[in-house]
């Protein structure tokens, strides 16, 4: 080796922008320096981290920079300038600056396998501790007030460090460094009643309310057909599913039928609840008349701890949501709002700053797809890609989230709930108050739905800057356009419950035209009327008499549904119509006997599709003019007494794969466009989504679909928020 002369050392500034405060960032990168034998120092700040490395290999940091980040971290931009070298040696972790809001909290994650091994190790001073985190996992969103994320601005505040945890919080070798959420049994929170009194009454058949990461559960045995039931009474919840609870992957293995995507889902760090075929193990009331059940593994320590005497243990794990109001988090309410319910309540000291629920996901052909997007997911931007004026979106009425952009980020709040109470209100209004002030924007403008009775609509106008409207099923529509980042003309389909046309109809199976110009309604479901207005989204009988009614056979209706007097009026009466395929779901659901009256939303279209093992084509089962498709000769088959209802669903779904597909096919011909967006309420049934992605592509068609956010109304915002910002839209 001859001799070389040393290259002069390097000083580069990085600054790192995304989720990189909360996740061990800095150590990650003070550990990196050290590998490296590279001077400088790193700290946090208003716009995420910023760091200054003197070297040789100050390349080789930049690129174990974007390869070997911690769990938790998503950088998403990464900037690179030369500066001048200042030759002081050693490497530094420096102080957090406040400032300007630019930067991210991260979302909830389920506990690691470090801190499972603590928790669960005699000699480790986390043993049993049912609060056990470290800067790889834990509480953040639902813990965080403000940024940057430091403990001051988490309900850990309250907690001071005892000597112990102090050495771990500034050992730079500890995966507790600088970990906000740490705490032990000396200094941290605590349980306000032993793990065993939980396990005491659960074995009792008796019924928990046990404070979680995002709210209050009621907890109960899943298989004990009585607690279960019990549970339902006092609830007030008659057929709604319920989500159950095991230990693990192989728990779950036992009670459905667990593939590799579900596996992934399961185990994905946010723990969802996931939609699996069930093997009947559980209680049948769990999820009456359904053939799924949703599963969700322990995700904080505590979970963990319910399940150390008994792997076998199969818990109803379900929101504590009394009234349809928004998820309790708050101790003193638990114990007003939840004692006619729960036998026990069993809460904490470490307080609930933001409300989340669960999120719920399943598995489409397409890929894993969110029902419900909540805990663990928010506030995890969904990417726009490309920049646009920062907009507020304030979502629908029913099941609804709001949106904030800032740049090319989308920031989709946790589900709300339905905006039909004064406390779904109060939770709503709380969300967009903290959505803006997380992410420090001033929207340029605001979205709303174009009916100007809902409650976002009438608060649109108080933010003092232009308002936009727009049409809920183009916002479906754009919501998966967003999601897909795609360019240029797309047609879209929303299948859906119902939402205000642009001419003051009721919308829910639409065809629509949506490029940078706005959007365009091209097509229709042949509208049907709507006996009862809007009783008949709750009854679906009025559907089917409806169907009775065009089918010039409504005395045999009436005689069916007991509503002569209904039927007797019909005739004379200006009925409201709609397009809605929700409400065609209804109608079938009713004229096969399935499901006349619903308890929750979508329980006639979630109880037909359980009935579907194959799905079948009733030929010549629709019609298609002018853009417009008639269902109706499929559900003159339906309406026939001798059929029985599995034939009936699966001829159902089978012809409506085939009747939309066509439909979708005929127009994007016409228009000659290739890309299909795929949107609705509707397309959470996956016989239905999987039917469709099929068939588009034997029509040479490129289906997207929702994932990231709901395809119903959860994922609107987005949408309203993407038309929002088009150029023509103000
Ligand atoms: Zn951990
Ligand atoms: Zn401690």
């Amino acid at each position: 080796m001859g001799l070389t002369m040393p290259l002069p050392a390097r000083r580069l500034r990085l600054r790192v922008r995304g989720t990189v405060q909360g996740v061990g960032f800095r150590p990650f990168v003070h550990g990196l320096a050290q590998r490296l034998h590279l001077a400088g120092f790193v700290l946090n700040d208003g716009d995420g981290v910023l760091v200054e490395v003197e070297g040789w290999d100050v390349d080789g940091f930049v690129r174990a920079i974007k390869e070997e980040a911690p769990p938790l971290a998503r950088i998403d931009a990464l900037e690179v300038a030369a500066v001048a070298p200042d030759g002081r040696p050693g490497f530094a972790i420096l102080s957090s600056e406040t400032g300007k809001v630019q930067t991210r909290i991260p979302a909830d994650a389920a506990i690691c396998p470090d801190c499972l091994r603590d928790l669960f190790d005699p000699h480790s001073r986390f043993h049993l501790y049912p609060f056990v985190t470290c800067t790889h996992c834990g509480p953040r969103y639902t813990i965080t007030r403000g940024l940057p994320y430091d403990r001051p601005q988490t309900s850990m505040r309250t907690f001071p460090l005892c000597p112990a945890c102090l050495r771990d919080y500034t050992d730079i070798a500890s995966r507790r460094y600088h970990a906000e959420t740490l705490a032990c049994p000396v200094c941290g929170p605590r349980l306000d009643h032993p793990v065993d009194h939980i396990l005491d009454y659960l074995d009792r058949g008796l019924i928990v309310a046990l404070k979680g990461i995002g709210g209050y559960h009621l907890l109960c045995d899943a298989t004990s057909e009585q607690a279960v039931v019990r549970l339902r009474q006092r609830k007030n919840r008659e057929s709604k599913p319920f989500a159950v609870m095991v230990a693990d992957t192989d728990a779950a293995r036992s009670i459905a039928h667990v593939g590799k995507a579900e596996r992934d889902m399961l185990c994905h760090r946010a723990r969802p609840i996931v939609l699996l075929q069930s093997r009947g193990k559980v209680a049948s009331s769990v999820a009456p008349n359904l053939t799924q059940v949703g599963v969700v593994l322990p995700y904080a320590p505590l979970h963990h701890l319910l399940f150390r005497s008994n792997r076998d243990r199969v818990l109803v794990v379900t929101s504590a949501n009394p009234g349809g109001e928004p998820l309790v988090t708050d101790d003193d309410d638990a114990r007003l709002r939840l004692a006619d319910i729960a036998d026990t309540i069993v809460g904490h000291d470490r307080p609930i700053v933001v409300r989340a629920d669960d999120s719920v996901m399943t598995a489409h052909r397409s890929g894993p797809v969110l029902v419900r997007r909540a805990r663990g997911f928010v506030p995890d931007a969904v990417d726009l890609g490309e920049d646009g004026p920062a907009v507020l979106a304030l979502g629908a009425h029913l099941k609804t989230t709001v949106t904030v952009t800032r740049g090319s980020e989308a920031f989709v709040s946790q589900h709300v709930g339905s905006l039909d109470n004064a406390a779904t209100i109060a939770f709503y209004e709380e969300t967009v108050a903290h959505l803006l002030a997380l992410t420090g924007v001033r929207p340029e403008r605001v979205v709303c739905d174009l009916h100007p009775d809902l409650y976002g609509s009438r608060i649109a106008g108080r933010f003092g800057v232009p308002v936009v409207q727009v049409q809920h099923h183009a916002a479906h529509v754009a919501a998966v356009v967003a999601e897909h980042r795609v360019r240029g003309p797309v047609l879209g389909v929303a299948l859906d419950g119902h939402g205000y046309g642009a001419d003051g109809g009721a919308w829910g199976g639409e065809l629509i035209l949506l490029d940078e110009d706005g959007w365009r309604r091209v097509g229709h479901l042949a509208p049907l009327a709507m006996p009862g207005g809007d009783k008949a989204a709750r009854e679906p009988w009025r559907m089917a008499l409806s169907i009775y009614d065009r089918l010039g056979r409504l005395d045999e209706g009436a005689r069916r549904f007991d509503a002569f007097e209904l039927a007797r009026l019909m005739p004379r009466l200006t009925m409201l119509r709609t397009s809605s395929m929700g409400r065609v779901f209804d109608a079938a659901a009713a004229l096969l006997g399935v499901c006349s009256v619903q308890h929750y939303e979508g329980q006639a279209a979630m109880e037909l599709e359980a009935l579907v093992q194959t799905p079948r084509i009733l030929d010549a089962g629709f019609a298609i003019t002018d853009g417009v498709l008639d269902l109706l000769p499929l559900l003159a088959a339906l309406a026939d007494p001798d059929i029985d209802r599995v034939t009936g669903a699966e001829l159902f779904h089978g012809t409506v794969v085939r009747a939309v597909s066509e439909w979708v096919a005929d127009q994007a011909e016409r228009l000659g466009i290739t890309t299909v967006a795929l949107g609705g309420g509707c397309m959470v049934n996956r016989v239905l989504a999987d039917g469709l992605a099929q068939a588009l592509t034997r029509h040479g068609l490129h289906g997207l679909f929702s994932s990231q956010v709901p395809a119903g109304d959860g994922g609107l915002s987005l949408g309203q928020a993407y038309m929002g910002r088009l150029p023509k839209c103000v």
